[in-house]
């Protein structure tokens, strides 16, 4: 079965073609600047990837239609025509309480995910528009949407309420609603396979450490914490996100330099994070660059993040009475391996123990637990396209 995957930004939209039987990635790619100056880059399986710049993309219909068009090219195409494409996965950002699962896109469907737009305005629509583009183009093909959320929508009460009056949730769904919510449940389903138990006998914790990054508390394969809240600023400090931070700061700081509400958020958004901490980067690797060079605060950004990390290890085995597993995945959790051993440090009193040589290994499923552990942990890839494309698949059979 050929899954289309589909993840629409606002003016960008990422796509991979695969077979999720088999694993096997037909091509994949990326549309960039759409409404600005166009630039698409098409890479078919085996073959160099295709880069092309000032692609005539003035909304996403035309950034589509490109990726049809280079999906079926007689010459560097990987399908004979559209109609191989048996289905098309589209990720979307917020299902808000609507949906714990993924769907099959109807229009009563497409109705419900605008009504969570307010809940992530910079992202939904941008969804949105990437669903109606494939429609337009491709009326007769199932489409499914998978959200981003949805994971996180067995959460307990207990761990999504805010201490805020509960009108606020009653009335206006103010809750802790977590994201990554795809990988997560896959990197959960893999340290299943991997630890050869059923998950139902399992409690993991997922660490998602990249640009964006969030832990997870999985008991019996369901998510029953999560670091990110009403919306992704939430939890840890990030590349460029604060995570948490004293909601008392942004009056104090607002009120000193003359900051309205939007650039307050900006700030928090884009300034801040390791980013703002270090004053270098938002990438992990030019810290640990910097770091070894001497720069202080570069150390101090990256000392910061995998503090945060540690914690939630610690609350998450608590708040699960125990763990059989931490997972680590993401840009820095599955190739940061000095950041995973300053994070377990210190936690063999629990059972966490690595062994320094399975530690040097890079983006690849492996158990890098040392002799003696009694909480095994692991490095695993995540892929978000494979689960996606998976829940496409079965949906549209
Ligand atoms: P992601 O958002 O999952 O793509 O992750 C991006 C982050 O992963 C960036 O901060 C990268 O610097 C980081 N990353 C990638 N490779 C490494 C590495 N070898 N060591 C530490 N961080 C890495």
């Amino acid at each position: 079965m050929n899954i289309l995957v589909i993840n629409a930004g606002s003016s960008s939209l990422k796509y991979q073609l695969l077979d999720p039987e088999t694993q096997k990635v037909l091509a994949k790619g990326l549309c960039e600047r759409i409404g600005i100056d166009g630039k698409f880059t098409y890479k078919p399986e085996g073959k160099e990837a295709i880069k092309e710049a000032d692609v005539a993309m003035p909304t996403h219909n035309e950034a589509i239609k490109a990726v049809l068009d280079a999906l079926a090219d007689p010459k560097n195409g990987v399908i004979g025509s559209m109609e191989e494409i048996d289905a098309v996965g589209h990720r979307v950002v917020h299902g808000g309480e609507k949906f714990a699962q993924s769907v099959l896109i109807t229009d009563e469907v497409m109705a419900a995910i605008e009504e969570c737009d307010p809940l992530a305005p910079l992202h939904n629509p941008a969804n949105i528009i990437g669903i109606k583009a494939c429609q337009a183009l491709m009326p007769g093909t199932p489409m499914v949407a998978v959200f981003d959320t949805a994971f996180h929508q067995t959460m307990p009460p207990v761990a999504y309420t805010y201490a805020l009056p509960y009108e606020y949730y009653e009335t206006d769904k103010v809750r802790r609603y977590g994201f990554h919510g795809t990988s997560h449940k896959y990197v959960a389903q893999r340290a299943a396979a991997m630890l050869g138990k059923p998950i139902e006998e399992l409690k993991l914790i997922s660490c998602h450490l990249g640009n964006g990054s969030s832990v997870t508390a999985v008991d019996s394969g369901k998510s029953v914490d999560t670091s990110m809240g009403f919306t992704p600023l939430a939890g840890l400090p990030m590349g460029t996100r604060t995570g948490d931070i004293d909601a008392g700061i942004l009056e104090y700081l607002m009120g000193r330099y003359d900051m309205d509400i939007k650039e307050m958020l900006s700030v928090m958004n884009k300034k801040s994070g390791v980013l703002g901490i270090s004053g270098v980067s938002s990438d992990f690797r030019d810290l640990e660059k910097a770091g070894e060079e001497g720069n202080a605060r570069a150390a101090l950004a990256v000392q910061v993040f995998e503090y945060g990390v540690k914690k939630l290890i610690g609350s998450y085995a608590a708040a699960m009475g125990g763990v059989d597993a931490v997972i680590f995945t993401a840009g820095v959790g599955e190739n940061g391996g000095g950041n995973r051993a300053s994070i377990v440090s210190g936690l063999e009193f629990m059972g966490i123990k690595i062994d320094p040589e399975k530690n040097k290994v890079r983006g690849e499923e492996i158990d890098i637990s040392a002799e003696g552990a009694t909480v095994r942990t692991l490095v695993i890839p995540t892929n978000e396209e494979l689960m996606i494309a998976i829940d496409t698949a079965a949906l549209a059979k």
